[in-house]
């Protein structure tokens, strides 16, 4: 079977040139006669392979020397835990944005560590804006201020760093690589692998040094950030396969030119789409147009009757995990680093053809 164009939030579509790499070293990698899997975690060659990783997301990123980066499990989820716990130090206060599902469960578990202060949120819009960052309430006590820059289920993206007065946390699961950052504005990002790095199973923390030296007192080792920092996040063994192929899918980044020329195609790609939405008299988006997302393009259809139909024939073309979050209903086409220009070309002419058929 040919493969298909995957539209899917996460999980999603990895580059065909990656997959055929880690097949083609699957049995022997670079003649070491095992595969990267069979490879001890402390031995010289994955020591290799975690080395050239790390240097090549410091490299992609332009991480300043300052920050720590770690790869560590759990997904984004456990962070939502884990931040509270390494960044509070003597604050028992911490401010969060809310704009939409992800960013809530964010709060939702912080708030089992501290008080929480609700900066902001576009909940009495559904979720379809972006409160203005100069109307945050930011305490000044508050240990740091957290925000989700891509709203995944939603659709919403920051396309400006907000400029706050206290550590800025940022959860960059579904927009991280797919665009230059500046780091250097930021005291955490993190974000799991399973969108633009890779398979599910590595989440990636980049976070100021200074900040991680007074982790709560009874937090347990391995979630620890100081102490997975002083061991090179292998305090116990890692998905050291997950970490070969996060390495495979940054050296594929690199040769599409680096986050500068992805964020072109990015653009590209997201700008078409929202053009034959917004041309059409059956699909509509509801998000604000300075916070539309680049990533993730959720869209409904005027008669909702025909959503089956569209998802059905959709998948008779190729064209595959069309449907919406559940919370939300309706369709939503994610659009990471590795969908190709030709698979959004494919989803719009779909389109087209649909709503001239129905
Ligand atoms: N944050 C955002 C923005 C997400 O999109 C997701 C996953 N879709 C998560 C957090 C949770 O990630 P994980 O499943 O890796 O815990």
């Amino acid at each position: 079977m040919s493969r298909v164009y995957n539209f899917s939030a996460g999980p999603s579509m990895l580059p065909v040139e990656v997959l055929q790499q880690a097949e083609n070293e699957l049995l022997n990698w670079r003649n070491s006669g095992m595969s990267v899997m069979e490879m001890s975690h402390r031995g010289k060659q994955f020591s290799t392979i975690a080395e050239q990783l790390e240097a090549d997301l410091r490299g992609l990123l332009a991480v300043p020397e300052n920050y720590k980066v770690l790869f560590l499990q759990g997904g984004a989820t456990a962070q939502f835990a884990m931040i509270p716990q390494n960044l509070l130090a003597d604050s028992s206060k911490a401010c969060y944005v809310n704009t939409g599902a992800w960013s809530a469960k964010a709060i939702k578990e912080a708030k089992k560590y501290c008080e929480v202060i609700i900066s902001a949120s576009s909940e009495a819009d559904n979720f379809t804006s972006i409160p203005d960052p100069d109307g945050w309430l930011v305490d000044a006590q508050s240990a740091y201020l957290h925000y989700t820059p891509n709203e995944t289920i939603h659709g919403v993206e920051f396309h400006e760093v907000p400029s706050v007065a206290v550590p800025l946390v940022a959860d960059m699961s579904s927009n991280i690589l797919s665009r230059p950052v500046d780091i250097e504005k930021f005291a955490l990002i993190y974000a799991g692998s399973q969108k633009n790095m890779g398979p599910a199973g590595v989440t990636v923390v980049i976070v100021r040094e200074d900040l991680i030296n007074q982790p709560a007192a009874t937090i347990p080792s391995i979630f620890s950030y100081v102490q997975q920092a002083a061991n090179q996040s292998m305090l116990n063994t890692p998905p050291t396969y997950n970490w070969y192929l996060l390495g495979l899918m940054l050296q594929w980044l690199k040769n599409q030119g680096g986050l500068a020329a992805i964020e072109k195609i990015n653009i590209s790609k997201s700008a078409a789409l929202y053009q034959a939405i917004d041309q059409s008299a059956l699909y509509s988006n509801p998000v604000q147009t300075s916070c539309r997302s680049r990533m993730n393009v959720p869209f409904i259809l005027s008669q909702t009757e025909l959503d089956g139909v569209f998802l059905q024939e959709a998948e008779k073309n190729a064209l595959v995990t069309l449907k919406g979050h559940r919370s939300v209903g309706g369709m939503r086409a994610s659009i990471y680093n590795a969908m190709p220009e030709q698979g959004v070309q494919a989803l719009i002419q779909f389109m087209a053809e649909f709503e001239r058929t129905h």
